[in-house]
């Protein structure tokens, strides 16, 4: 039998058998192809192979990059599950077919219903807030309110952003738009551009630097970048604002999972993305990297507990996928770079 034709046979074994295939085999290896950082992620993993047996297999890499890999090997690939870090991509994944639903009532308890697949595809594992931080030296917090209002003249030339091309923020003008509609979303982000203090940065670490060294005095970014430098350093001279919180909640995006269409050992992925939503996972997967656990049983972090309650966004992060696109036209319009 040539390689193809066994590739084949096997694939469609696997295919046909599907789930049931997992559980007579009870997999003791698993693949992910994730787009979280190795440092984030092993930890995880080893935990679970220490508690289970189950060995994870991984690869890490641009979210982007491992979905059109999944896409090229189709019924080949390896991988069991894929693991990104915006809601954006998994969206994506599941439109291109690449990820199965996945009817579990333990995920379906742990999780919130916004911070998933409506259809089951995927799961957010921890959020990930996107928020206002300024200069206590230089802004009166009072005078922070929201996204939106950091479009107004009392900002221009002191306003900081991160690059349109991260999806960070197509996510959060995404989710703008299905809050406010394209209009209007347009008016705040020309607001934006007019009021900018310097050039777009390539990551969030620059811009609160930048911040800390006066170019500007405010900024969006995520709270775990604040949270990696206030952990070296207690006295950076940047703070968080909660965005929005008369004005439809501060925006939060997911790093999340689903189980790949072709996943020959899907009872055992479902078995890990059940375990990553349970307490005890909830607490590392989201502390190793300041984050916010989706579970809202687990703890916080000291730290991030430190910045104090929000109101989160409700709007389902699966609009930040489905308007992603359009966000990324408006953006373009508006001259944001
Ligand atoms: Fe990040």
């Amino acid at each position: 039998m040539s390689r193809t034709v066994f590739a084949r046979a096997f694939a469609i074994l696997g295919l046909a058998a599907g789930p049931l295939f997992g559980t007579v085999a009870a997999a003791d290896t698993l693949v992910v192809y994730s787009a979280r950082n190795e440092q984030l992620i092993k930890p995880i993993f080893d935990a679970y192979t220490k508690e289970t047996g189950v060995e994870i297999k991984f690869t890490t890499g641009d979210a982007a990059v491992l979905i059109e890999r999944l896409a090229a090997e189709g019924r080949n690939s390896p991988a069991d599950i894929l693991l990104t870090v915006d809601a954006g991509e998994l969206w994506n994944a599941t439109e291109r077919g690449l990820l199965r639903p996945v009817h579990s009532r333990t995920l379906l308890r742990n999780i919130p219903g916004h911070l998933r697949d409506p259809q089951h595809h995927w799961f957010g594992f921890s959020q990930r807030a996107r928020t206002i931080v300024y200069s206590p030296a230089r802004v009166d917090a009072k005078l922070l309110s929201t996204y939106e209002a950091l479009a107004e003249p009392q900002w221009k030339g002191r306003l900081c952003l991160r690059t349109s091309k991260k999806v960070y923020n197509q996510s959060l003008v995404a989710t703008m738009i299905a809050a406010h509609g394209e209009k209007k979303t347009e008016q705040v982000v020309r607001g934006w551009v007019a009021n900018l203090a310097t050039d777009v940065f390539a990551n969030d670490t620059q811009l609160l630097e930048a911040i800390a060294a006066g170019q500007c005095d405010v900024g969006i970014v995520n709270t775990y970048y604040y949270g990696r430098i206030v952990k070296e350093r207690p006295d950076f001279p940047v703070k968080v604002f909660w965005a929005n919180q008369g004005a439809g909640g501060t925006h939060v995006n997911i790093s999340g999972a689903g189980v790949t269409k072709n996943s020959r050992n899907a009872v055992a992925a479902i078995r890990f993305l059940e375990w990553l939503s349970s307490g005890k996972a909830q607490l590392h997967f989201a502390a190793v990297n300041m984050e916010y656990p989706a579970n809202p049983v687990a703890p916080l972090d000291p730290i991030v507990a430190s910045w104090g309650k929000f109101k989160a966004s409700p709007i389902n992060v699966a609009e930040a996928g489905r308007l992603q696109p359009a966000a990324v036209r408006l953006m373009d319009r508006a001259g944001y770079r």
